[in-house]
């Protein structure tokens, strides 16, 4: 009974009754008896949607009662505020919650005032790099989704970030909560940590294959489901779950799948809609297309007036809540997804159906198969305890040989252990770096001692490498003057100190500093100048291959550096020119090159070869196609920052508007960082480089970037006014209001808000609240 959990705060059991919750399910139950709401650690590996969540409550309440302070590790920002929301709740008992996921560079000291603070692990990290002096009053840490430290890309920080906190923090009480996983055991050997493991859901899980005319379930039966002609097996199962009024979930492997499955299965669920259902989902309709006016947007938007909807991290914020609340709402009757969505977010449904079980992956080369773990938990999203009497999972066979290497495969098998990704070199080039930085190594044999406390150390049976891999690095970081050797001891450099505050991959502040620098001596350019193209320049002018390595500054370059500014005057770097620099660093994910763009971005190159930093490699280097891929997304920025509309960008590369806006905030944080660099090492480039990051920022032009910045105004607004004669902020604090209205095009409300913004001083309009209206325009 809830009323028996120890340690909790006195008013918990009836806000828990209040919420429906009178009993704890059995492995919450295990998790009370192990401690979990007295300090102890704890690894809770349990299927999704069995009450992870309340576990993780429970103790942090626990420890906030005695008063500590908790902090709760979300995978993905979609996530933290859904988090946030949820233990909001507890702010009527006069707890506080806080948030933090973006920008890296801040130690959140407002954070400090906050019982319990939600953040991705990045930002974790990020706070631990600098300082951030309330992580030593941190009493629990909750990792959700630990079983992402098996992530090549962000397991690692995760794996660190726990270290980091716990040697902090010795008493540090650790829970964490994973998927079933096939080596939880290794996770709580790892943490010190108690564990539950068990597979007990709150509502029923049949999983099962559909092939034919028929579902094959796990536990032997068959039932009829009859695939339609003209139609495809999704189509026949959406439908049967519709007759039955449920819903489904249909997980694909890309974002064109998925917006292709939303498009067609809006056709198979619009004859059952209500005509009352029908009105209310024009209503979400319309609301979609307000969030941004792009084809996605549109796309989405016809789904649901259907039905149907899709969702994907291409997605705009704002669409994904949309289609999430009218999913959960049941309006909309099926959500065709990429896997991000099984990542956490609650939205369960009667049905799911695997329909794709492999999955481009550039690196292996083809299509490969989903790992059992994922697959799981796609399943897992299956039946809505209290609404479905089961829930239903389902994969699709094309073959009766598929039919059987489904069931082996995924049906019957066991999810695979977790295992770090830690060794990789990325990985550890930047955690050494910040280890050392942040004072937690101040020796090899400091930095070996810490990386013992990660998972990698607990699993490897091959203890040379981690030592092997761990002296690579520290050399890497010592020829590009990030790290200082003196004996056995290591120190960070100040410009070691700055990359790792900025949360910078050295390798990405390696290719900056390069890149600058070589601006700064007049590199490349001064070929340009000749008129000489890069086809015909002359070898010698090449850099001698395995003499230096990137990103190494000899003392005698510096002093060439002095000599040469002393001769001459060197122009600013174009906006281009700097976008292409941090497009092609490591940090920055890369827009792919399409059959057919190659020829045009080598032909781009070449045009624009004068204005790149650093030389650009001969056509005939494996690194002259990474170098088009950055053009491409260099120059979908440049397009951003020169007002195209976000509709052409979206189209011209093959993108839907969330990636645009999360290239243009990589790109924000890059060239920031490129600023501080640039500051750092007196360089000069540092206005040049602020241009091109509010250009970025605001998608406009240099002539608009005072207007854009005006709260409320935006990139269309800030040309309207701009073309009516208000050319900054200060024209518009002085600016005849009719003025502003007719540029706004009669928007009253939209021009008060924009004055009130600007700092106007009119006495008419005291009192309005510029919160109250006009958010920026972007339709
Ligand atoms: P998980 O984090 O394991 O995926 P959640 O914590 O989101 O699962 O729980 C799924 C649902 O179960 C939530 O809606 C939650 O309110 C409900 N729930 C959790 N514990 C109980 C309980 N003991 N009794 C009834 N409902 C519960």
């Amino acid at each position: 009974d809830v009323a028996d959990i120890p340690a909790v705060p006195e008013w918990l059991p009836d806000h828990l009754r209040a919420d429906g919750i009178e009993s704890l399910y059995p492995p919450q139950g295990q998790a009370v008896e192990a401690g979990v709401t007295e300090g102890e650690n704890l690894v809770a590996s349990v299927p999704t949607a069995s009450g992870k969540t309340l576990v993780a409550t429970l103790a942090m309440l626990a420890s906030v009662e005695r008063g500590g302070k908790a902090l709760y590790i979300v995978p993905l920002r979609a996530l933290a505020s859904e988090k946030r929301e949820e233990f909001e709740q507890f702010e009527q008992y006069g707890l506080d919650v806080g948030v933090s996921t973006g920008n890296y560079e801040s130690e959140g000291g407002w954070l400090a005032t906050k019982d319990i603070v939600v953040a991705t692990s990045e930002k974790v990290d990020s706070l631990v790099r600098n300082d951030a002096p309330w992580l030593d009053d941190l009493t629990c840490v909750v990792s959700d989704e630990v079983h992402l430290v098996d992530d090549g890309q962000r397991g690692p920080t995760l794996e660190v970030t726990l270290a980091k906190l716990r040697q902090l923090n010795p008493d540090l009480q650790t829970v964490a909560l994973s998927a079933t996983i096939g080596n939880a055991e290794a996770l709580a050997e790892w943490l010190d940590a108690a564990l539950v493991d068990s597979d007990w859901r709150p509502i029923d899980l049949k999983k099962g294959v559909h092939y034919g005319q028929a579902l094959h379930l796990e536990d032997g039966s068959q039932s009829e489901l009859p695939v339609r002609n003209s139609e495809k097996p999704t189509a026949a199962i959406v439908r049967d779950t519709l007759e039955d009024e449920g819903s489904t979930l249909v997980f694909v492997n890309s974002r064109r799948n998925a917006e292709a499955a939303a498009g067609r299965l809006a056709s198979t669920v619009e004859p059952h809609l209500t005509a009352d259902e029908r009105d209310q989902l024009a209503e979400v309709a319309d609301e979609i297309r307000e969030v941004s006016d792009t084809d996605t947007s549109d796309d989405l938007a016809e789904a649901v007036e259907g039905g149907a909807a899709f969702h994907h991290a291409g997605l705009a914020s704002g669409h994904r809540s949309l289609v999430e609340e009218a999913f959960r709402d049941r309006l909309v009757k099926v959500v065709s997804a990429t896997p991000t969505l099984a990542a956490g977010v609650n939205t369960p449904s009667r049905r799911v159906v695997v329909r794709d079980w492999r999955r481009y992956d550039g690196t292996a080369g083809g299509m490969q198969p989903l790992s059992v773990l994922e697959v799981h938990q796609m399943m897992g999203r299956a039946g809505r305890p209290g609404l479905d009497p089961y829930g239903e999972a389902l994969l699709i066979a094309n073959s009766h040989d598929e039919l059987d290497e489904l069931f082996e495969r995924y049906v019957w098998a066991d999810p695979e252990p977790v295992e770090s990704k830690l060794a990789a070199e990325p990985a550890l080039r930047t955690h050494i770096l910040a280890t050392v930085a942040s004072g937690f190594a101040n020796s090899r044999e400091g930095l070996l001692e810490f990386l013992e406390g990660t998972l990698y150390a607990s699993q490897t049976t091959e203890r040379g490498r981690l030592e092997r891999v761990m002296d690579d690095m520290i050399e890497y970081l010592e020829r590009n003057e990030f790290m200082e050797r003196d004996g056995g001891d290591l120190a960070a450099t100040s410009l070691g100190h700055t990359v790792s505050r900025l949360y910078l991959d050295p390798m990405s502040a390696a290719e900056i500093i390069d890149g600058l620098r070589a601006w700064q001596r007049g590199d490349g350019r001064a070929r340009a100048d000749d008129g000489a193209s890069a086809a015909d320049r002359p070898a010698a002018d090449a850099p001698a291959e395995g003499e230096e390595p990137p990103g190494f500054t000899t003392a005698s370059d510096l002093a060439a550096d002095a000599e040469d500014d002393e001769e001459t005057e060197r122009p600013d770097p174009t906006a281009m020119g700097l976008y292409h620099l941090v497009a092609r660093t490591p940090d920055m994910y890369e827009l792919y090159l399409r059959s057919g763009d190659e020829e045009e971005y080598q032909m781009l190159a070449f045009e624009r070869e004068a204005e790149f930093l650093g030389s650009m490699p001969s056509e005939f280097d494996p690194a002259f196609e990474d170098w088009l891929s950055a053009l491409k997304t260099a120059r979908m920025l440049e397009d951003w920052a020169s007002e195209v509309d976000e509709e052409v960008v979206t189209d011209r590369y093959g993108v839907g508007p969330g990636d645009v806006r999360g290239k243009v905030e990589t790109a924000q944080w890059l060239l920031g960082a490129a600023e501080s660099l640039a500051g750092e090492l007196g360089l000069g480039l540092a206005p040049a480089i602020r241009e091109a990051r509010v250009r970025a920022e605001h998608g406009v032009r240099e002539e608009l970037t005072d207007l854009a910045g005006v709260r409320s105004v935006g990139r269309k607004r800030a040309r309207r006014l701009f073309d009516a004669g208000i050319e900054d902020r200060a024209d518009l604090r002085e600016a005849d209001k009719s003025v502003v209205l007719g540029a706004l095009r009669g928007r009253e409300r939209t021009a008060e808000t924009v004055l009130e913004n600007a700092g106007h001083r009119d006495p008419s309009m005291d009192g309005v609240d510029p919160d109250e209206s006009a958010r920026p325009d972007e339709s």
